[in-house]
Order: C-alpha cells, then sequence, then structure tokens
C-alpha cells in the first residue's frame, strides 16, 4: 500500500500501487471550494455570457470591466498570498475558478493569461518590491497582465528567441524585438518579456506598456477565441530599468519553463470546464431534436457518443483532481509559499503535461461529437456548438503543443530515472524477470476489481516499454520521437484510467450518489484504453526489441492489456441514458 508521502513525489504512480484514500477527488471538494467555484460560475453565466457578442467584436473596455469585476469577486486572488491583496487558496480552488471561467473558452483565455502567466512568474520569481508592485493591481483587475515569449521564428523552440535585451551602462537595459500571439496582447498594461541579454542570457523581464517604444500589433484574425485579444508585442528600443529584470539574468528558462508547467495544468482545468457546458449541451439537443418520430437521444449510435463523452470527461475529471491534490501536498510541505509553488509545480511536470495532453484531446473529442449529435446546426452559428468547435482547438497548440508535451512525458521520467529521483530502471528489471517467471493473474472478483488488474497491467506495459527503449537507444531515444510519442500515450492513458478506477472505488466504498454509474463510467474508459495501449504497446515494442525479446515483450503486453468480456454497448445505454435524464454532466 502507497502512503501519502511517497505519492507526493512526480511520476511514482508508475511503480506504487495507490488507493483511493492517497487521491484526491472532485467529491472530496471543502464547502470552501464549491462556495468560489459556484462564485465564478455565477459571474460567468450573469456577466460574461450574456456579453459574448461584445467580446467576440473585441470590445476591450468590456473585457477591462470583466477583469475588474473578476478582482472584485476574490476570483484573480486564488493563488496569490494574502499580504499582496491575495486569499492564498489551494490549487484545487484555482482548479475550481478555472473550470468556470471555461464555460467562456474566450474570456478564459483573458481570465488564464492574467492568472497563469502573469501573476504565477512575478509570485514565484518576483523581488518583494515587484511584487508590491505589481500582484496587488493584478489580483484587483486594475492592471491587465500578458507574458510574451512566443515569436514568428520561436514557437516551440521558445529558447531561440530573437528579441534582445542590451545591458546599458547605468544597469538599465534596452530590448528589442517583436513578440507573435499575444494572448491580452492587444490591451494589456504589463508584460512578462523574454529577451537575451547580450544576445545571449536568455531573461525574463517586466515591461510596462506605458514604456516608451512599446506598441501592440493589429488584432490576429483568429480561428477561434474571437472574443480574447491576441497580438503582437512590437518592442523598439524600448528602455527599463535594472529592477525590470525578473529572476537572474541567464535564468528566463525557469521563469518560462516553471509557467508553463502551470499554464499546462491550468489548461487541462479549462478544458474540463469547457467539456462539462459541452456534455450538457449534447444531453439537452439530443432530447429535444426528433428524427424519425424519435428523440434522437433513443438512438443507439446517439447514445454512444454520450456515453464516451461522459465516460472521457470523467476519467480526466479524474486525473485532473488528482493532480491538484498532489501539487497541494507538496506546496503545502513547503515553509514558503512561492517557493512551495514552485517546487510542486517542477515536482509534477511530467504529470501537468499529461494533463495538458489528456485534457485538450478529451475536449476536442467532445466538441466534435457535440457538432455530430447537432448535425446541420452545429455547423451554423445559431448554435454554440460551433463556436466550442473552433474555440477548443488552440488547447492542442498553445502551453507548448501536444507533440512537444508528449516529447517531454517520457523524457522527463527518463531524466528522472537516470538521476535516481524515480527508481525506473530497477523496476523495469524486476519486470523482466517477472515475465520469464511469474504468470500475471487476470482473474478478479468483485466490483472493479477487473479494472484494477488491467490498470496495474497497464503501468507494467509503460514501465516495459520505456525500460526496453532505454536499454536499446540509451541517449539516442531522443531520436525516435515516434516511440516516445506511444510510451507518451500508454502513460496518459494508465495514469486517466488509474485515476477514474480509483475515484470509482472511493465513490462505491463511501455509498456516493450515483456510485454505480461512477464505476460504469471508469469501466468504459479501462476498456477503451486496454485497447488503445495494446496497440500504441504494439508499435512502439515492434520499434524497439527484436527476435524472442520482441515476441516475449508482445506476448506480455497481450496478457497485461486482456479484458474480460463485458457487455459495452449496455453500459453505454445506461450512462447515456441517464445523461440524456440529467441533462449535463452526471458527476456534478
Ligand atoms: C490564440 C493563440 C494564443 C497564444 N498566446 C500566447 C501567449 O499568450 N504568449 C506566448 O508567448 N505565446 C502564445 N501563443 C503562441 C503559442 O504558444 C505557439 O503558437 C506554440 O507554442 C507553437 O509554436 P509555433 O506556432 O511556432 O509552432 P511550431 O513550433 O512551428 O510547431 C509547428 C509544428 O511542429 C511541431 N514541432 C515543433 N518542434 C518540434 C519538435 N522538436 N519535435 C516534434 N515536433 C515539433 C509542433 O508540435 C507543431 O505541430 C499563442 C498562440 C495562439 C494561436
Amino acid at each position: 500500500m502507497t502512503t501519502i508521502a511517497q505519492v507526493r513525489r512526480g511520476g511514482w504512480w508508475l511503480l506504487e500501487d495507490t488507493v483511493p484514500d492517497d487521491v484526491f477527488t472532485p467529491e472530496r471538494l471543502s464547502d470552501e471550494h464549491r462556495m468560489i467555484g459556484r462564485t465564478a460560475l455565477e459571474f460567468v453565466t450573469n456577466e460574461v455570457l450574456p456579453n459574448l457578442d461584445g467580446l467576440e467584436q473585441k470590445d476591450w473596455e468590456l473585457a477591462r470591466q470583466l477583469v475588474r469585476r473578476c478582482g472584485e469577486l476574490g476570483l484573480l486572488a486564488t493563488d496569490v498570498p494574502e499580504m499582496y491583496g491575495g486569499l492564498a487558496l489551494d490549487k484545487v480552488s484555482s482548479v475550481v475558478v478555472t473550470e468556470a471561467m471555461a464555460r467562456s473558452a474566450s474570456f478564459g483565455a483573458t481570465f488564464g493569461a492574467m492568472t497563469g502567466l502573469s501573476i504565477m512568474p512575478i509570485l514565484c520569481f518576483g523581488t518583494d518590491a515587484q511584487k508590491q508592485r505589481y500582484l496587488p493591481r493584478l489580483v484587483s483587475g486594475e492592471i491587465v497582465g500578458a507574458y510574451a515569449l512566443s515569436e514568428s521564428s520561436s514557437g516551440s523552440d521558445a529558447l531561440g528567441a530573437r528579441a534582445r535585451a542590451a545591458r546599458q551602462a547605468d544597469g538599465s537595459f534596452l530590448l528589442n524585438g517583436e513578440k507573435m500571439w499575444i494572448t491580452n496582447g492587444g490591451f494589456a498594461d504589463l508584460y512578462v518579456v523574454f529577451a537575451k541579454v547580450d544576445g545571449d542570457h536568455f531573461s525574463a523581464f517586466l515591461v510596462e506598456r506605458g514604456a516608451s517604444g512599446v506598441s501592440s500589433g493589429a488584432e490576429e484574425h483568429k480561428m477561434g477565441l474571437h472574443g480574447s485579444s491576441t497580438a503582437a508585442l512590437i518592442l523598439q528600443d524600448v528602455r527599463v530599468p535594472a529592477s525590470s529584470l525578473l529572476g537572474e539574468v541567464g535564468r528566463g528558462h525557469k521563469v518560462a519553463f516553471n509557467v508553463l508547467n502551470y499554464g499546462r495544468f491550468k489548461l487541462g482545468a479549462s478544458c474540463c470546464g469547457g467539456a462539462k457546458s459541452v456534455v450538457g449541451e449534447a444531453a439537452r439537443y439530443a432530447a429535444t431534436r426528433k428524427q424519425f418520430g424519435k428523440s434522437i437521444a433513443s438512438f443507439g449510435a446517439i447514445k454512444h457518443k454520450i456515453a464516451e463523452m461522459t465516460a472521457r470527461l470523467y476519467a480526466f475529471e479524474s486525473l485532473l483532481y488528482r493532480t491538484a491534490g498532489l501539487i497541494d501536498l507538496a506546496a503545502v510541505a513547503a515553509s514558503d509559499h512561492a517557493s512551495g509553488t514552485l517546487t510542486a509545480l517542477e515536482e509534477f511536470a511530467v504529470e501537468a503535461s499529461i494533463v495538458k495532453v489528456a485534457g485538450s484531446e478529451m475536449l476536442d473529442f467532445l466538441v466534435d461529437e457535440n457538432v455530430q449529435i447537432h448535425g446541420g446546426n452545429g455547423y451554423v452559428h445559431d448554435y454554440p456548438a460551433e463556436r466550442h468547435y473552433r474555440d477548443a482547438r488552440i488547447n492542442r497548440i498553445f502551453e507548448g503543443t501536444n507533440e512537444i508535451n508528449r516529447l517531454l512525458i517520457p523524457g522527463m521520467l527518463m531524466r528522472r530515472a537516470v538521476k535516481g529521483d524515480l527508481p525506473l530502471i530497477p523496476a523495469a528489471k524486476r519486470l523482466q524477470d517477472e515475465l520469464l517467471t511469474a504468470p500475471f493473474d487476470l482473474s478478479g472478483e468483485g466490483p472493479l476489481e477487473g479494472e484494477r488488474r488491467l490498470v496495474t497491467g497497464f503501468k507494467k506495459i509503460v514501465i516495459l516499454t520505456l525500460g526496453a527503449a532505454m536499454q536499446t537507444w540509451g541517449e539516442r531515444i531522443t531520436e525516435e520521437q515516434e516511440v516516445l510519442c506511444f510510451i507518451a500515450d500508454m502513460a496518459i492513458d494508465a495514469l486517466a484510467a488509474e485515476s477514474a478506477v480509483l475515484r470509482a472505488g472511493g465513490a462505491q466504498r463511501d455509498g456516493t450518489q450515483a456510485g454505480d454509474l461512477h464505476s460504469v463510467a471508469a469501466q468504459l474508459y479501462v476498456q477503451d484504453a486496454a485497447s488503445r495501449i495494446e496497440r500504441a504497446a504494439r508499435e512502439a515494442i515492434g520499434a524497439t526489441l527484436e527476435g524472442d525479446l520482441q515476441k516475449t515483450a508482445l506476448a506480455a503486453v497481450r496478457r497485461f492489456a486482456k479484458t474480460s468480456p463485458a457487455n459495452t454497448v449496455a453500459l453505454r445505454r445506461l450512462l447515456a441514458d441517464r445523461t440524456v435524464a440529467k441533462e449535463g454532466y452526471l458527476f456534478q
């Protein structure tokens, strides 16, 4: 049995058994969490959604007013200590608020660029003077922040930035360059800007819009998120004092990557909130739309879609809240809020990347099926399904593309293994011995027992393929991107499946309302994950091992991912019917 102390380490879920009490779930939200969640949801429902047309027409004064309202309601304050005007709440609170904000994807992006990308770097890397100067005004919504890392020639390769900061004799810096696609770029007052000092040392700066030489480009004409400003930031001989350096010269990558860790995790929360709206829309439309004299919700093909939407959202939500709980536990263990947050975000960087990829792809699946359920009405502006579809697409691109995040997941696990932070190599060796000797027992009695065993099998498959990849290629593994991406896919499914099974197990044990439906959702996700994992493992092993080693590994994969027969059609029908009857996501 795993102790809480063990699961506080990033990546350890792969090697340890976890029990329901070790994971945070939405069922464990406190009254305080629910209260701030309600405040955020009421704000979005009553003040943002009715103003969506104005935002989509790029009324940035309106966006500013809404940001100020967020400030008044304390919604920008969750991560910030009280001494800077914040509420010093936990990360679960931030997730709950971010989920609610995402009911409007565009305003959610404005909000995310404020909390995750502007407040967070100052909080974690700012001097006390910088925190005093900016945090209270960002938290109150008096000023709007933006994060300027990308350039036209350096998006994924962020450290290849061309923007320059020339050090002046008096200690100030002269900034020149052009940053691209900056969220809130058209109206922000404060930018976290990345530039190379003396052409070489990647560093972060706090640049105010009022500074001479700062201007923004025209608004980008985007596929979606029309109600969120995206514009270039142009810096022409912008002189900033030495005191505007954020962190140290040459340490900008620390700022950039840690902020992205948090941004990725929060992007997951945003996808979760967006997905909940979409399930509700799909269920309501399916219930009311009639064809062939019947509501389309009565057709098996539509039930299949609604049930898959629910099951995938359930597994992702379980993964998201579990990760939030892990980050909170690690952050609480530290004496200082800012350094604790930073340490926790670094510790769970693998999980943040998993949350980012899983959340954005779960949402894309849901918005696509929502359009399909809406038929022709899903393709026209009159229904929100079309906007959701367009708005969601960016999530796979920003905060590090999903390809970059997929490469990071096994990459970071392997680095931890080599450093000795994660005993992956001995675990892979033990597994190799086990394959030659002990048969893997798949039988299981009792509710969710088969799923628990499958999850154990999924994790063994990840360990097996990771170990084989490290052994076969060593450092050259970075050139085998396809294999790394297959391993990432398996790790994502394994963690999501385990999180769903643990949550469903807890719900059943505690007699949670609709506990049986928790189990159905978890069962469906695990069944689907088994075939995805088996396929990915076959591809990875096919490219990694040869001869007898390959045969043994493939046989093990077949055993580890072998599902017992189940009537998944009946399970999906049950989940879909209940979702339609509730007119929304079942587990909120
Ligand atoms: C609406 C919107 C808002 C944004 N907001 C911000 C913001 O607020 N601040 C900010 O700094 N940036 C922002 N961005 C920029 C965004 O972060 C970048 O677009 C993103 O990082 C991808 O960079 P790129 O567009 O240059 O794509 P590229 O890096 O050119 O990637 C193109 C393709 O190649 C793949 N690829 C690249 N490198 C590799 C590799 N090594 N291995 C395998 N595949 C690879 C990518 O995954 C992708 O599929 C925003 C962009 C948009 C569209």
